[in-house]
Order: structure tokens, then C-alpha cells, then sequence
């Protein structure tokens, strides 16, 4: 795991993100995992935050699958929205792809699955952006 030393903010989470990067706020006083990221540890209080990167795997805990976004998602149903476990401990909410929206009942919770990271297309080099993904494993 590599400790990175920047402040653990939902930003800097998103800032990382586009670096191909899953990280969670670790607390280095009692050593335990936070998503999303907070700067003070909502198990200890204490304000020893830095960030740790994950591996990227986990398990499917819950998904839903939508048909009807917002403008801005309009275009992308249907698709799949998961509640993901992650290996070391936190859950991350993200899109699951790699699998077939339109057949829910071949997709299980417990599932394993692995982070993958998606280059949004249309946005300029200035509003670069990724989304955090995740594949069956
Ligand atoms: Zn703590």
C-alpha cells in the first residue's frame, strides 16, 4: 500500500481518481480505512489522516440497474450502479461493467469484481476526467 501524505478530501479523492488511483483516507492513529474520505477519523477523532491506495478488489455487495438519468447520464442507460466491499474494508459505490444491464438475474451479490478505471470522452484536456469502474473479476 503506498501512504501518500496530501490532505483527505472528497477533491483530492476525485484528483486521485483521475490518476488511476483508488485510495481511502487511512487513519494513522488506529490504522483504519475510511470511504468516503474524511479529514478527521470518524472512529478515533484524531486528524492523523493520510491516504492509502487499495488494490481494486472486492465483492458485489448491491446493485440497481437505471433506466432513467439526468441529462448528464441520459445517454448511458441502461447501466449499473454497485455497492462494492472492498478487500480492505471500505465500500465504494461506482458503475459495474462488464455485464449485460438487460440481464440482471445473471449477476450475483458476493460476486467478485475489480476496479477498472474509464476515460470520459468529450471532456477537454482542462476538464480531464476518469470514472471509477468496476469488472467482474
Ligand atoms: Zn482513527
Amino acid at each position: 500500500m503506498i501512504k501518500m501524505s496530501e490532505e483527505t478530501t472528497v477533491k483530492k479523492y476525485f484528483e486521485l481518481i483521475n490518476e488511476q488511483k483508488l485510495c481511502a483516507a487511512h487513519c494513522a492513529s488506529c490504522d483504519s480505512l475510511h470511504l468516503p474520505p474524511r479529514l478527521f477519523c470518524p472512529n478515533c477523532n484524531s486528524k492523523t489522516t493520510d491516504w492509502t491506495q487499495l488494490g481494486g478488489e472486492g465483492t458485489l455487495r448491491s446493485f440497481t440497474v437505471i433506466h432513467i438519468a439526468g441529462t448528464k447520464y441520459a445517454e448511458d442507460v441502461p447501466y449499473i450502479v454497485a455497492i462494492v466491499a472492498l478487500k480492505e474494508g471500505p465500500s465504494v459505490c461506482a458503475r459495474l461493467v462488464g455485464v449485460d444491464p438487460l440481464k440482471p438475474e445473471d449477476i450475483h451479490v458476493g460476486d467478485p469484481v475489480v476496479a477498472d478505471f474509464e476515460e470520459l470522452s468529450g471532456s477537454t484536456s482542462e476538464e480531464k476526467a476518469t470514472r471509477l469502474v468496476f469488472r467482474p473479476a
